[in-house]
């Protein structure tokens, strides 16, 4: 059931969009208002990195542009997400992470129809972003996200799930500098787009996780008054 705190005056399914730097921590904040809510998390990256491991034609063509911290194309991601969207468990709502990261694929959304009710940008300085993906591990299996100092795994070197704890190819820090450049030029034009239409909600990302959960989820409780 969704959550009466939440939905407020607004009855609208939530469909949001997280935008942020990559490891700005959306993924965290993904998994806790899904929980929340009850409704998906759909992220392109982990959609892509499926498909590279299970080593499909639109995996093979993607990894190129992953490994040098580069977008995939926008038609690829589009299609992706259209697919993804139209599937049942979205029809309650949805939160995007990672997508849109470029104005196109913003337009591409709202051809589709989707018509999203708010937008969350999580903040994070890029000095902090470097330091924090050296420390990122992610779950061979279920894909969840540890930080071996501020977020560690419970079960240690594996995930809860058992699956063993992996460091992302991408986040060698060469790839981090060029993926925070991509971030700036591509992506960060995003949040005068959403701000234009009144969707946009800046989070300061703060050092212990809990606070920035406690600034997201006022961001997103706050939308009923809007
Ligand atoms: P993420 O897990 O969101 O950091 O995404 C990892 C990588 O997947 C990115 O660096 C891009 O190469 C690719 N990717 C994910 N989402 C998108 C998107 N919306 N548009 C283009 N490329 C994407």
């Amino acid at each position: 059931m969704p959550d009466k705190e939440r939905l407020g005056c607004d009855m609208r399914p939530i469909q949001l969009i997280l935008l942020g730097a990559p490891g700005a921590g959306k993924g965290t904040q993904a998994s806790v208002i899904s929980e929340k809510y009850h409704i998906p998390t759909i992220s392109t990256g982990a959609l892509i990195r499926e498909a590279i491991a299970r080593q499909t034609p639109l995996g093979m063509s993607a990894k190129k542009y992953i490994d040098a911290g580069a977008l995939v194309p926008d038609q690829v991601v589009i299609d992706m997400i259209q697919d993804r969207l139209s599937q049942p468990d979205c029809a309650d709502g949805f939160i995007l992470d990672g997508f849109p990261r470029t104005v196109p694929q913003a337009q591409a959304l709202e051809e589709m129809g989707v018509s999203i009710t708010d937008v969350i940008s999580i903040e994070v300085p890029d000095e902090e972003i470097q330091k924090r993906m050296e420390g990122r591990r992610i779950c061979s299996v279920c894909g969840a996200t540890f930080h071996v100092e501020h977020n560690p795994s419970p079960a240690g070197d594996r995930c809860p799930c058992g699956g063993m704890l992996t460091v992302r190819s991408d986040d060698d820090p060469a790839v981090v500098a060029s993926r925070l450049a991509t971030y700036h030029s591509m992506t960060e034009p995003l949040k005068e787009y959403y701000a234009k239409k009144g969707l946009l909600k800046i989070v300061q990302g703060q050092k212990q996780i809990a606070d920035t959960t406690a600034h997201t989820l006022a961001a997103l409780a706050s939308r009923g008054g809007r």
